[in-house]
């Protein structure tokens, strides 16, 4: 991958860390965290040294998706330590409320305390830090990419006309803070049926994403389809990479793995 975006947010904040990759995307819901998990594990299987922060303060999904709901360790240094599985070290505001509390803060706070996430744990060293955003182009999310030397951008999209909308100013949100967008991932591409193997369903429509990558420019990183598969490996904390290399969902983030 390229060097940092020059001269955005503080260049000593993660500086043992090669790679910041922020995943993104408009709209929630459309696998943005599903793709960040799958992403970095395939990054650790191939033997990179890994961490995932869950930026997303509000609504952390990756606590469920690893299936980890420990606190993190405080070391001498009085840092956070990471939690870590599948070779991937952790973090998650979830980690640190309790499962059904709520965080009711001010956006102000919650990019501080990403902030904090990122330079008052012990990362150590790392080949990639993948960022989990929230979803959405607002204060919150700016603030953090402003603040955060990013590396690289992935936004992820559904095939559907809503949420292309939003991915496309999700592109414009890391254009104007000149960090590199490395391309957009189609989600939910089509479904096939496992008792029609033939068949592609364009359930949310057809190279939605595709063709908005060609239209703004950027790379297309693949399409990932709707798999129960996927679904389920993510709410039982068994990413899909690790359970099954053969679905057609997790060859493509091993691909995507490959691009950043
Ligand atoms: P976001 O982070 O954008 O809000 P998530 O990654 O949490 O989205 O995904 C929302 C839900 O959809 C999750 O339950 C996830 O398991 C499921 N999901 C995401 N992508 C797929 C897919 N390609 N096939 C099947 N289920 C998916």
């Amino acid at each position: 991958t390229k060097s940092r975006a020059e001269g955005q947010g503080d260049q000593n904040l993660l500086k043992d860390v090669k790679n910041v990759i922020a995943v993104a995307s408009g709209k929630g819901g459309v696998g943005k965290s599903t793709v960040s998990v799958n992403l970095a594990v395939a990054l650790a299987q191939t033997g990179a040294k890994v961490g995932l922060v869950d930026t997303d303060i509000y609504g952390p999904s990756i606590p469920t998706m690893f299936d980890i709901h420990e606190r993190p360790n405080i070391n001498t240094q009085r840092k956070l330590v990471p939690l870590e599985k599948y070779g991937v070290k952790l973090l998650s505001m979830g980690f640190l409320v309790k499962q059904d509390e709520a965080v009711v803060w001010r956006g102000p706070m919650v990019s501080s305390a990403v902030k904090q996430f990122l330079s008052e744990t012990d990362w150590g060293e790392l080949d990639y830090l993948i960022l989990d955003l929230p979803p959405g182009t607002g204060d919150i999310q700016l603030t953090i990419v402003q603040s955060v030397p990013l590396t690289a951008a992935v936004i992820v999209s559904t095939p559907q006309t809503v949420a292309l909308d939003d991915a496309r100013k999700g592109v414009a949100m890391f254009g104007k803070v000149n960090v590199p967008v490395l391309g957009i991932i189609e989600n939910m591409a089509y479904f096939t049926p496992p008792d029609l193997p033939d068949k592609k369903y364009h359930i949310f429509g057809k190279d939605g994403a595709k063709n908005l990558a060609e239209k703004m420019g950027v790379p297309f990183l693949g399409e990932v389809p709707i798999e129960q598969q996927l679904r389920e490996g993510g709410d039982s904390g068994k990413p899909i990479v690790v359970e099954d290399s053969t679905a057609l969902s997790s060859k493509a983030f091993t691909e995507l793995s490959q691009r950043v």
